[in-house]
């Protein structure tokens, strides 16, 4: 049974970037293959503190972590739907400090997200920051995972775990890891035309983060739905003048459209059209506000409909099958290194 898995990190308050990007494809992947894929959607707590976080509130989130995954819509009742916590997987540490003796550091130096986090976090680079796509590597082959629902950001360190697995196939055993799709087939499986990459409300040429320290860049899940909606009314635009789907001179009023047709599962280029030549930036604005301020009175109603207990017997189960699974992983890799008869 082939194998559909992606993770998001438990640092901050996920946005809607997040959601539009990661949690969604893999929502409608999970409805499309559920009945004959595993579909892992797991918390990759360990990644959490390669940038600072507060600890105080941690666990606490990725409990909360767990229950956006509900909300977002994965059926829990699905017997081949895993949710687990990474740091209760012990062979994701194993198999990544493998990984790391047969990752060049000169490879593992290029990745550009390591660069700019390191300049955004200049007093706390760290080696777990440097180390952090080589676990995400193991995260993936562990579980023989061929598709990983990603938002464009995270497509260089896919790559990176490809490369890792064919050059461990290549030295050890040619079916020891699943190769991961490329960038092209993960697209299409998403049915998507190219990577999501929603943009900051407030520097429209740089993505939304959810670490991001200005407030106004994003939108989190639990933001009020008004507050939420007042960002939008006030997100950078241009002085164009002309409403046109335009990423590179008009990134901000194209998000605004990408965001609108992505939350009411429209085409593209409908809301484009609708759009087509108007000049009042603002009706646009106000329609993407009420669409998002919607959607989020809504989630949030369902996360507060999701109680602890239900998490906990989710992740009982999600953290039984993953320890099963990556551990026989983790002992065929540590077979052909000569760790183990
Ligand atoms: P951080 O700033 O902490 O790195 P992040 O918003 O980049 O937060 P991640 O936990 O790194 O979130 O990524 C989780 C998933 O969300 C990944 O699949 C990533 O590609 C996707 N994602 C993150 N930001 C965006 C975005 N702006 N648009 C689309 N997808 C995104
Ligand atoms: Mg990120």
């Amino acid at each position: 049974m082939q194998t559909i898995l992606t993770g998001i990190r438990t640092n901050e308050e996920p946005t809607i970037g997040n959601f539009l990007g990661s949690y969604l494809p893999m929502i409608r992947l999970s409805h499309e293959h559920g009945a004959n894929s595993n579909i892992n959607m797991f918390i990759p707590d360990l990644h959490s503190f390669t940038t600072p976080i507060d600890h105080s509130k941690f666990y606490d989130q990725t409990i909360k972590g767990v229950k956006y995954y509900i909300a977002a819509g994965l059926d829990t009742d699905n017997p081949n739907i895993h949710i687990y916590r990474q740091s209760r997987v012990p062979a994701h540490c194993e198999l990544a400090w493998i990984l790391d003796c047969f990752t060049p550091f000169g490879e593992a130096s290029r990745m550009t997200q390591f660069k700019e986090k390191s300049e955004e976090h200049k007093d706390s680079v760290t080696v777990g920051l440097f180390n952090y796509p080589v676990l995400m590597a193991a995260d993936i082959l562990l579980y023989d995972a061929k598709y990983v629902p990603l938002g464009e950001d995270q497509f260089q360190h896919l790559e990176l775990a490809r490369n890792i697995a064919i050059r461990m196939n290549n030295k050890f055993k040619e079916d020891l890891f699943t190769l991961p799709a490329s960038e092209a087939e993960q697209v299409k499986f998403m049915h998507l035309e190219k990577a999501l990459r929603i943009r900051s409300l407030t520097e429209p040429t740089k993505k939304m983060s959810k670490s991001s320290k200005n407030e106004k860049s994003k939108i989190s899940l639990s933001d009020d739905p008004k507050a939420a909606a007042k960002k939008i009314m006030s997100a950078t635009t241009d002085s164009e003048g002309v409403i046109r789907f335009d990423m590179i001179n008009q990134p901000g009023i194209s998000n605004l459209m990408l965001i609108e047709a992505l939350f009411t599962n429209r085409e593209l280029q409908d809301v484009i059209s609708d759009y087509a030549g108007e000049t009042r930036y603002g009706e646009l604005k106000s329609k993407v506000a009420d669409t998002v301020s919607h959607f989020l009175a809504d989630f949030q109603e369902k996360v507060a409909g999701i109680t602890d207990e239900q998490v906990e017997e989710v992740l009982a189960k999600g953290e039984a099958y993953a320890n099963e699974v990556s551990n026989q992983k983790l002992q065929q890799v540590q077979k052909v290194l000569g760790l183990r008869k």
